[in-house]
C-alpha cells in the first residue's frame, strides 16, 4: 500500500477546502491557535512512518489523553472499573448532563467528559502521585521523556470550567466520586493538556493496533482483551454524538479533541493522526474528520 501517495493526494485536496469549522474558544487558551494548522502523520505496526504538514508542531490533545487515562484505569481496576462506567454510546454532546439524573451517576461511557471524571477519579485513588505518575506511564509508552501537560492550557481551562465543574458535583452528589471535586478537577484538566504533535501521537496509541503491546520492547500495557474492548468503545463512542457518522464514513476506531486532534487506528496495521484546529458543531474536527474519510475511501482500509 503506497500511503505516502495517497496522503499527498488528499492533503492536498483537504487543504484547499473551505473550512467550516470554528476554534474550541470555550478554553480561552484555544482561541489562539493558529487555524490554519493541518498536520498528519502514520505510524505502521511495520515500522512505517510517514508525515506532512504541521506533523510536528505539538497541540493540546484534549480528550485523546482520555484513552490513555482509560488504558491506566483499565490496567489497575480490570473488570470491576465497569462498576462505575457504562459501555454505551451517550448519543449526546461530550460535556452534557442530561443522562446522568437517570442512569444515578454512572456515565454512559468513559469518554464523554462524564465519565473520564470518573476515570480521574479512580487514577486519584490508586495512584501515589497521580499527576506525575499518569505523565510517566504516557511517557514510558512513548518512550519519549519530553511529553508534557500544559500549565497555561489546564489553568486556562479551569478558569472557565463551569460545566465540568457542574458535572463532577452532580456525579459525586450520586455517590460515583469519592475524592475532593477540586483535586478530580484539577487532574482532569492537567490530562487534557497534555501536549503532542502528529508524530508522537501516531506513534504512541500503536498499543492499541497491537494487541495492547508496546511495538519496541513487546512490553504488555494492556491484555490483548482490554485492548480490543477499547478499540470498541472508540469505535462506538469516540466521537460523542458524531460516533455513527465516523464509524459509517471513516470505519475506524478513533478519538477526537477539542484541540483539533484525531486519532484512528486499524487494529494489527496503523495509526494516523490527524491535527486541523476548527471544529465542526459536534466538536471535531472539520478538516480532519473529511480527511480521514477520503483517506479509508481511497485507501479502502477501514475495518469493515
Ligand atoms: N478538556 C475538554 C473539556 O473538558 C475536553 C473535551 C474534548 O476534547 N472533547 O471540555
Amino acid at each position: 500500500m503506497n500511503f505516502k501517495e495517497i496522503i499527498q493526494e488528499i492533503y492536498q485536496q483537504i487543504n484547499n477546502i473551505d473550512d467550516k469549522g470554528q476554534l474550541a474558544s470555550y478554553i480561552p487558551e484555544l482561541a489562539n491557535i493558529d487555524s490554519e494548522k493541518f498536520g498528519i502523520h502514520i505510524s505502521t505496526i511495520d515500522q512505517v512512518n510517514f508525515g506532512l504538514g504541521n506533523c510536528y508542531d505539538k497541540f493540546s490533545i484534549q480528550s485523546i489523553a482520555k484513552v490513555l487515562s482509560l488504558s491506566l484505569a483499565y490496567s489497575i481496576l480490570g473488570e470491576k472499573i465497569w462498576e462505575r462506567l457504562g459501555v454505551e454510546p451517550s448519543g449526546t454532546a461530550f460535556n452534557s448532563l442530561v443522562q446522568l439524573e437517570a442512569d444515578n451517576g454512572i456515565p454512559r461511557n468513559p469518554f464523554i467528559n462524564a465519565g473520564a471524571i470518573v476515570v480521574s477519579d479512580i487514577l486519584l485513588s490508586n495512584l501515589e502521585n497521580p499527576k506525575e505518575d499518569f505523565l510517566a506511564f504516557v511517557r514510558s509508552i512513548s518512550n519519549n521523556s519530553e511529553l508534557n501537560y500544559s500549565n497555561k492550557i489546564a489553568s486556562s481551562e479551569k478558569s472557565a470550567g463551569f460545566r465540568n465543574t457542574a458535572l463532577c458535583n452532580f456525579i459525586k452528589s450520586f455517590g460515583n466520586i469519592q475524592n475532593k471535586p477540586s483535586d478530580v478537577l484539577d487532574f482532569y484538566f492537567d490530562l487534557c493538556s497534555l501536549e503532542m504533535n502528529c508524530k508522537e501521537l501516531s506513534e504512541l496509541f500503536l498499543f492499541l493496533a497491537n494487541n495492547g503491546c508496546k511495538i519496541n520492547d513487546n512490553n504488555l500495557i494492556l491484555t490483548k482483551s482490554q485492548s480490543k474492548r477499547i478499540n470498541a468503545l472508540m469505535q462506538t463512542c469516540g466521537f460523542y454524538d458524531e460516533s455513527g457518522e465516523f464509524a459509517f464514513k471513516v470505519g475506524l476506531p478513533g478519538k477526537s479533541g477539542v484541540g483539533g486532534g484525531i486519532i484512528a487506528i486499524h487494529p494489527n496495521q496503523y495509526v494516523i493522526a490527524v491535527w486541523s484546529p476548527k471544529l465542526n458543531t459536534k466538536g471535531n474536527s472539520y478538516k480532519g474528520m473529511r480527511f480521514l474519510e477520503e483517506f479509508t475511501t481511497e485507501s479502502q482500509l477501514s475495518i469493515f
